[in-house]
């Protein structure tokens, strides 16, 4: 199969392909944070973040969610449809951390009444800031895409908390995208993983995280091969490659 790389990001390089309509995100092993000032490489961190993320929208998938998941292509590589992504950064919290708990005055661990949904204006230069539906409309985004967004990152929400609850992973908050295929329909995009999402362990709180390299805790990829444990898809990494991603029902 041809690959032309059409997009290298921050996580992943993105490739088209001899198919129609069809990319190949490429993981990569690579982290930033704080809008790349900082940046770090772990060798193994972008197969497990494959699939991982694969093994999520796969189960979304199971459970009514579209997505733009094809297949996971080899340990590292995820095969997606290709889609026209909105301009928008769907944050949903369960639980205060990181920026909400500066905004809020929140002590980090708080639990939210009800889960907040955040929209962010997806722009590297800007530091994709948080904006709200008129500065959205003023970008050229409709109100449709707008309540799709939020209902979207609240659908994932509940189905994914109960996910992660019954393997021992509370599910603090996470970033989702959305885009749009060739036939006008929206769907989910991108990615869910460790890099994504706030992952604390249910019994200890220990971070399964990206904060962990935010922080300078250490322990990155153990933290994210466990969040991989968990989900039942990797005991050993060397069975990655060969087992691929599994549906967990
Ligand atoms: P970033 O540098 O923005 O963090 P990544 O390294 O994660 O990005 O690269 C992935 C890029 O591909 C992002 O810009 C993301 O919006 C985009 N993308 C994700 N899913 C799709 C898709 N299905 N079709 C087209 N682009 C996508």
């Amino acid at each position: 199969m041809a690959e032309q790389l059409l997009y290298e990001g921050k996580a992943k390089k993105v490739f088209a392909t001899d198919e129609e309509g069809v990319l190949v995100h490429r993981y990569k092993d690579a982290a930033t944070a704080f809008n790349a000032q900082k940046r770090g490489s772990w060798k193994d961190k972008g197969r497990t973040n494959a699939t991982v993320s694969s093994t999520i929208f796969a189960y979304l998938e199971a459970h009514g969610v579209l997505t733009h998941f094809v297949e996971q292509v080899d340990e590292a590589a995820i095969k997606t449809r290709k889609l026209e992504m909105l301009p928008i950064e769907v944050v949903v919290r369960n639980i205060a951390a990181g920026s909400l708990a500066k905004r809020l005055g929140y002590e980090e661990g708080t639990k939210l009444k009800a889960p907040i949904v955040e929209l962010c204006y997806k722009d590297d230069d800007l530091g994709d800031p948080m904006v709200n539906w008129y500065h959205f409309r003023e970008l050229g985004v409709s109100d449709e895409d707008l309540e799709f967004c939020e209902e979207l990152g609240l659908k994932v929400n509940e189905i994914l908390t109960p996910f992660f609850d019954e393997r021992g992973v509370t599910l603090v908050d996470f970033k989702i995208e959305v885009g749009r295929d060739d036939d006008g329909r929206l769907m989910l995009a991108d990615e869910i993983s460790p890099d994504t999402c706030r992952f604390w362990d249910k019994e200890t709180g220990e971070k399964l995280d990206k904060d962990r390299f935010r922080r300078d805790m250490g322990g990155l990829v153990e933290a994210y091969t466990e969040v991989a444990r968990r989900l039942g898809i990797m005991n050993e990494m060397e069975n990655v490659a060969t087992k691929g991603p599994k549906l967990v029902q």
